[in-house]
C-alpha cells in the first residue's frame, strides 16, 4: 500500500529498520547523541547558524510543535495576525484563541490567494499587532502561499512571523534568514519520510530569551525544551522509537542530496500525475506555479463521488486523500511525499484511466 495522503508517509525500508535499533533511555548518553545529531541535521537541511537558530524537538505531531511555537513566542501583551486561507490558518487561529492570545484574522478563500494589501491593512489597522502566522504550504489545497512578500511586509513593521511550514520542510524552498522568520513548526512524518510522534520548531535563540512571553503550557514550553536539549537532556520522555526513523531519515536525506533533490523529485512525480489527469480530463485546482510539489488537489471527475474513487484507488494499493470542509464534495488530493517512484505515479495514473474511463 503507498501512502498518497499528506502525511505519515510510506517508509523507506532503511528508515523502518531504524525502528529497530537497540532498547535506549531518554537519560543516558546514547540518546543525548541521538538528540543533538538531529538537531543539528535539522538545521544543516537550510544550512541554518546554531549559534542563531534552535531546533526544539517534541514528542507529538505537527500540531503540538504549532501550539508550541505560538505559546512560546507571543508576549503577554502581543497581538498576533493570523493569515487564513485553509483549514491549517484557522487552526492556527484556534490555537491563539484556546491559549487567550489576542489576534487578529486576515481571511482569504480556501485556495485563494493571500492579498497583501488586505494584509498591510491588517498590520496597519492600529490593534497594536506584534507577531503574524501564517501556513507556508496549504496543504487544504495545495496551495503555496509567498512567506518571502510577507516577511518583507513584517521588516518594514519590526512586526514578528510565525511560519506553519509544517508540510514544506524539506520539500519546498525555505529562507528563513532571508525572509525574515522567527520561528517555523513542523514535524518529522512528511517531507522528512520519518514516522508520526516527532515534530519540531526551528527558532530563534533571542525568540527563547524573553522574560515577557509568559509560561502558559507545562509540556509544550519551548524554552524549557530548548534549555534541556541544550544540555543533552530533556524535560520529558521522548518518542525514542520515533527519534531514531527520524535521525535515519535525516541521514537518508543528505545522502540523496539534500531538499534540494527531494523537491526535484517531488516535482516529476507531482508531474506524472498532473500530466496524466489532465488527459483524462480531471482539472488540477491550481496552476503548477501557485501550486506546492508536495501535494496536488484535483476536482472530482465527473459523476465520480469521493468514497467510490477513494475505494477502487484503495483496492489497487494507492490511499488519496479528501477535500476537507467546503471542499469535501469536490475536490481529491494527492500527495507525492514518501518513498514513492516514478513507476508508482504511472501506475496509478493507469488506475485511474480504468476509473474514469471504464471500457
Ligand atoms: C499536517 C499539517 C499540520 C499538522 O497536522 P498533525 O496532524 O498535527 O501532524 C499542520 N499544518 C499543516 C499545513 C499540515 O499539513
Amino acid at each position: 500500500m503507498l501512502l498518497l495522503n499528506p502525511g505519515p508517509v510510506t517508509l523507506s525500508a532503511r528508515v523502518r529498520e531504524a525502528l529497530r535499533r537497540p532498547d535506549l533511555c531518554h537519560r543516558e548518553p546514547e540518546f543525548a547523541t541521538l538528540q543533538n545529531d538531529i538537531r543539528a541535521a535539522l538545521l544543516g537541511i537550510y544550512g541554518l547558524d546554531p549559534a542563531t537558530w534552535a531546533a526544539v524537538l517534541l514528542t507529538g505531531s505537527g500540531t503540538a510543535a504549532l501550539e508550541a511555537m505560538i505559546t512560546s513566542t507571543v508576549p503577554a501583551r502581543g497581538r498576533v495576525l493570523v493569515i487564513e486561507n485553509g483549514v491549517y490558518g484557522e487552526r492556527l487561529s484556534r490555537i491563539a484563541a484556546i491559549h487567550g492570545i489576542a489576534h487578529d484574522r486576515a481571511t482569504f478563500p480556501w485556495g485563494g490567494r493571500i492579498d497583501p494589501a488586505q494584509v498591510v491593512a491588517g498590520l496597519d489597522a492600529g490593534t497594536g499587532i506584534t507577531h503574524l502566522a501564517v501556513v507556508h504550504h496549504e496543504t487544504t489545497t495545495g496551495r503555496l502561499n509567498d512567506v518571502a512578500s510577507l516577511g518583507r511586509l513584517c521588516r518594514e513593521r519590526g512586526i514578528e512571523l510565525l511560519v506553519d511550514a509544517v508540510s514544506s520542510f524539506a520539500g519546498e524552498p525555505i529562507d528563513l534568514e532571508a525572509w525574515g522568520v522567527t520561528a517555523c513548526a513542523a514535524t518529522a512524518n512528511k517531507c522528512l519520510h520519518g514516522v508520526p510522534g516527532a515534530a519540531f520548531a526551528i527558532v530563534r535563540r533571542v525568540a527563547l530569551a524573553r522574560d515577557e512571553v509568559p509560561h502558559r503550557t507545562l509540556y509544550l514550553d519551548l524554552r524549557a525544551y530548548c534549555r534541556a536539549q541544550d544540555e543533552g537532556s530533556t524535560p520529558f520522555t521522548q518518542s525514542v522509537q520515533s527519534f531514531y526513523a527520524l535521525d535515519e531519515a535525516l541521514r537518508e536525506l543528505a545522502d540523496e542530496g539534500g531538499w534540494q533533490v527531494r523537491h526535484a523529485t517531488y516535482r516529476r512525480l507531482a508531474g506524472i500525475v498532473r500530466d496524466g489527469a489532465v488527459t483524462l480530463g480531471i482539472r488540477a485546482l491550481l496552476p503548477p506555479a501557485e501550486s506546492s510539489v508536495v501535494l496536488s488537489a484535483y476536482d472530482l471527475p465527473a459523476g465520480i463521488h469521493y468514497p467510490t474513487l477513494h475505494d477502487r484507488l484503495k483496492a489497487a494499493g494507492f490511499v488519496i486523500y479528501a477535500g476537507q470542509g467546503s471542499l469535501a464534495q469536490s475536490i481529491f488530493r494527492i500527495s507525492t511525499m514518501g518513498a514513492i517512484e516514478d513507476a508508482d505515479m504511472h501506475r496509478l495514473v493507469a488506475v485511474l484511466e480504468g476509473i474514469v474511463r471504464p471500457r
